[in-house]
């Protein structure tokens, strides 16, 4: 495998980097993670746009235009002969010292990564996932603002870690206030036909959570939301609790990795029928559609 290094393409074996980069010392730089289906690379403009936001939140400046790193993802597939796959950008602080000073990095490193992914079996697609609510919290976006994609990805790696231990693939992760958040790399989403705990009506609603709350403004999900309003369902972001969520009809994830999962158990509450429900299945369906067409060639 060929990785883009910092203007060239090297085997996968000579792409290192500096155990001075500040990216590995402090995690001080920002990522994107991205998929091609058959050819076709998905929302290719909005990750490059959220990846030139986090780093001109964190004063990170990419040393090349948006163009330039769009050829270089296309590239990346090309030199791999790849036409489904899971392409990882990482630009980091690059080499300092060994104080937390980013003045002290002179260059950014820049890499890209494009190989395969399954993130989860294929089984669990059509069974559903089960999942667990973990006491780590999700950072207050206050302090450390979530739509920064950033290299420092404790936080969500703690939640993961107590999931594992409890013998789940994912957890949910909440607010410092009590509300559900996201879970270590997905959004999270709910049907119901009430609307969640703040508002009545009728039909069938899908809710997620706002960001305000401490989530990713994920990709994947604005194109859920895209499609469930074209479905028909009301789509809004809401205060979401675990409460909403144990009487849920039907619960999902999503993100660029995973897709859309549907969930079928959360703390030992069965979520609706105990199996992925109508409206996920049509989304499901609805997403598989859109990565065939809507993508950019390469
Ligand atoms: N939340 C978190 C914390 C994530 O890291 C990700 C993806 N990496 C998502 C949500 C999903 O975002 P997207 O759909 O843009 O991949």
């Amino acid at each position: 495998m060929k990785v883009y290094l910092n203007g060239k393409f090297v085997d996968e074996s000579k792409a290192v980097v500096s155990v001075f980069d500040h990216g590995l010392l402090y995690g001080d730089g920002v990522f994107e993670g991205i998929r091609s289906y058959d050819g076709l690379i998905f929302k290719l403009r909005e990750h490059i746009d959220r990846l030139f936001e986090s780093a001109h939140t964190i004063m990170l400046k990419i040393p090349m235009s948006k163009t330039e790193l769009i050829d270089v993802v296309k590239q990346s597939l090309r030199v791999n002969k790849l036409h489904d796959a899971y392409i990882r950008l990482v630009v980091t602080r690059g080499e300092g010292d060994l104080g937390l000073d980013p003045r002290k990095c002179a260059r950014p490193s820049v890499f890209v990564i494009a190989d395969k992914i399954e993130l989860y079996p294929k089984k669990l697609y059509e069974q559903g996932l089960e999942l667990i609510t973990v006491a780590t919290q999700r950072n207050v976006p206050e302090a450390l603002n979530p739509q920064i994609k950033s290299l420092n990805y404790l936080n969500n790696i703690l939640a993961k870690i107590e999931a594992i231990t409890a013998g789940y693939e994912e957890a949910i992760m909440l607010s410092h206030s009590g509300y559900v958040t996201e879970c270590t790399g997905e959004n999270i989403f709910i049907v119901s036909a009430k609307g969640g705990s703040a508002s009545g009506g009728k039909g069938k609603h899908l809710l997620t959570p706002p960001p305000y709350i401490g989530v990713l403004r994920g990709i994947t999900r604005q194109t859920v939301m895209e499609l469930a309003s074209a479905q028909r369902l009301h789509v809004k972001e809401e205060l979401l609790t675990r409460h909403d969520l144990f009487n849920a009809d039907e619960v999902f994830l999503t993100g660029t990795a995973a897709e859309i999962v549907p969930v079928v158990k959360i703390d030992g509450r069965v979520i609706g029928e105990g199996s992925p429900g109508p409206a996920t299945k049509r989304l499901q369906q609805a997403f598989r559609q859109v990565t065939k067409t809507a993508g950019v060639r390469y």
